[in-house]
């Protein structure tokens, strides 16, 4: 019978650094990869301290491959097959490991490594053996040991022989749900989406928040950040998405302070509720899209007005990077071509002309304290609906939870 690649070898990124943790960070990432990987019911997870397999069982390794590309918390990984700790055996599997890349014309060295040390051939001796085997049974395929094409990777271990060709690139990062829980104000521009795939990256989970205000902002423009929230769950998971009604909130600042002013209140309310919706859901952080100096509101002096509202930590993952690095990220995650529709933002339509870059505090305090707003920002937070958004399923699947 043909010998094929039976496995997928994951090496773990930063995680392995984590101490008495770690436990905790290979588990969760065990977990993150079998939701992932649920529409091949056949594959099998074994994982240990330092790495994990997914055992194929006959399932396909293209489309797993693709999946895994998405997956915080793996350095690399590689096909792999596993044999005996026996010479033969070994010499047979990396030849037929060898045989199925497309290895004409290339270069390629043995590099093996001896972890169990009862194997009776050192490594040097197994590089010399398997390379002359590999040699004799191919055609056009020739040694170069500074710079191979395909670096013909051996491991002796106690539990078998491990046989890779080829590594690939993981997301790097920390598995999700391993730095606890933030809610990320998504709007449906360029940057808070690529703040949240960021936030993801370094192990948090995320319930986004949105505000819209019909009917200055239409049905398309919530649909648009379902879709972004969508592209956000390739490396999430289920998302929580709770949409809150802001239109009663936009008027009453709007009517009641100076129009130079009424953008620094607005973030302010914005930042108040979504703090409040933190505590519900039990988050312990806010992540924005805010980088230092794009727009008015994202001056130091607006941010330090703005912030004022909390205590809560504010994590700003954009806040040193220009917009071009914002725009390549997000064309790389698949956001951007949906956040560059022209569907109407509810603040864009609220933005006066000239809003203060310098706002000062005591005057923003001043005007807020002419309005009533709690009770309007507490109906707002009652009357906010929450999507569950899951990778995996249709638009159907998806229900509106209580929260
Ligand atoms: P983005 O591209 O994310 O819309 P931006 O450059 O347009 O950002 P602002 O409009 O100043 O910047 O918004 C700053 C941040 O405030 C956003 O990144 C987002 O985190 C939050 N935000 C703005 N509008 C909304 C909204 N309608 N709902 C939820 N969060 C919002
Ligand atoms: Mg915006």
């Amino acid at each position: 019978m043909e010998m094929k690649y039976d496995r997928i070898l994951i090496r773990y990124g930063e995680m392995t650094t984590k101490g008495k943790n770690r436990n905790i960070f290979v588990r969760r990432l065990k977990n993150n990869i079998a939701r992932k990987l649920q529409a091949f019911p056949r594959i099998k997870i074994e994982y240990m301290r330092d790495r994990m397999y997914i055992l194929l069982n006959g399932e396909p390794h293209e489309p797993i491959i693709d999946k895994l590309k998405t997956v915080f918390g793996i350095h690399s990984f590689s096909l792999a097959m596993k044999c005996e700790n026996d010479l033969a055996a070994i010499k047979e599997t990396a030849l037929a490991a060898v045989r199925q890349l497309p290895y004409k014309g290339k270069t390629f060295k043995v590099s093996a490594r001896r972890v169990d040390k009862q194997f009776p051939y050192r490594s040097d001796e197994l590089n010399h053996e398997v390379g002359a085997h590999i040699l004799r049974q191919t055609e056009d395929l020739t040694v170069n040991v500074r710079q191979p094409d395909i670096d013909v990777r051996i491991e002796v271990r106690q539990d078998g022989t491990y046989v890779t060709c080829h590594d690939i690139f993981g997301a790097g990062g920390l598995p999700v749900g391993t730095s606890g829980k933030a809610m990320l104000m998504l709007s449906g521009g360029i940057d808070s989406p690529v703040a949240g795939y960021l936030a993801m990256k370094r192990g948090l989970e995320i319930e986004a928040v949105h505000f819209f205000s019909p009917p200055f902002t239409s049905e398309r423009a919530k649909q648009k950040v379902i879709d972004l929230v969508r592209k956000l769950t390739a490396y999430g998971g289920k998302i929580k998405l709770h949409i809150v009604p802001f239109t009663e909130v936009q008027q009453a600042i709007y009517q009641g302070v100076p129009n130079e002013y009424s953008l620094i209140s607005t973030r302010r309310a914005m930042l108040k509720i979504t703090d409040a919706l933190r505590r519900r859901q039990r988050g312990l952080a806010i992540v924005t899209g805010e980088s230092l100096g794009q727009v008015a509101s994202q001056t130091l002096e607006s941010m330090y007005v703005i912030n004022e509202v909390t205590n809560t930590p504010v994590l700003r993952p954009l806040i040193s990077m220009d917009k071009m690095e914002i725009i390549e990220i997000a064309k790389q995650i698949d956001t951007h071509d949906i956040s560059i529709l022209p569907y109407e933002d509810c603040c864009t339509i609220f933005t006066p002309r000239a809003p203060k870059t310098k706002p000062k505090k005591e005057k923003v305090l001043q005007h807020e304290s002419q309005l009533d707003l709690a009770p309007l920002l507490e109906k707002a937070i009652n009357e906010t609906e929450t999507i569950v958004i899951d990778e995996e399923a249709g638009q159907a699947d998806e229900f509106t939870a209580l929260f």
